[in-house]
């Protein structure tokens, strides 16, 4: 699983899946964020992930599925996602910042998109009204 960019959302999904022993290829653009986190990710690189050769020389093309974790610059999310789609990666996830964020990411054949901030309100909303039957 190739797991791009880096930030509290990109880097919990790695740990995560390192933790389970999945094999994770993470990147990030920033050489600082990929040295704090490079002990505890087996494959790490710092690369920008817009450059579809740098993604091609770090054999992103072989991996089935992808998570781009870019929230807020968004021309970076687009770009990046079109890329693994030009890759023909099968299983493709993103974030997205907004719903029109997340109707482009899936016109672009991103296969799964994700808004986290959207969806944990659903959750807890769901948690709350739960409680609130037992009172
Ligand atoms: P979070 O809420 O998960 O902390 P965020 O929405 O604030 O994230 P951003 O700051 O947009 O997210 O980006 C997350 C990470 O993506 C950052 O660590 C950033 O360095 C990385 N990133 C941004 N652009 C690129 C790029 N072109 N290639 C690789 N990584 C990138």
């Amino acid at each position: 699983m190739v797991v791009i960019g880096l930030g509290r959302f990109g880097t919990s999904i790695a740990l995560e899946l390192a933790r389970r022993g999945t094999e994770v290829l993470a990147i990030d653009s920033r050489a600082k964020t990929v040295q704090a986190l490079s002990g505890q990710i087996t494959h790490i690189a710092t690369a920008d992930a817009t450059d579809i050769e740098a993604l091609r020389q770090l054999g992103v093309q072989d991996f089935y599925r992808a998570v781009v974790a870019i929230g807020s610059d968004l021309e970076a999310s687009i770009l990046t996602a079109s890329l693994l789609v030009e890759l023909e990666i099968d299983d493709i996830w993103a974030k997205a910042v907004s719903q029109q964020h997340g109707r482009i990411l899936s016109r672009l054949g991103v296969h799964h998109v994700v808004l986290p901030e959207h969806d944990m309100g659903e959750r807890v909303a769901h948690l709350v009204s739960g409680r609130m039957l037992d009172y």
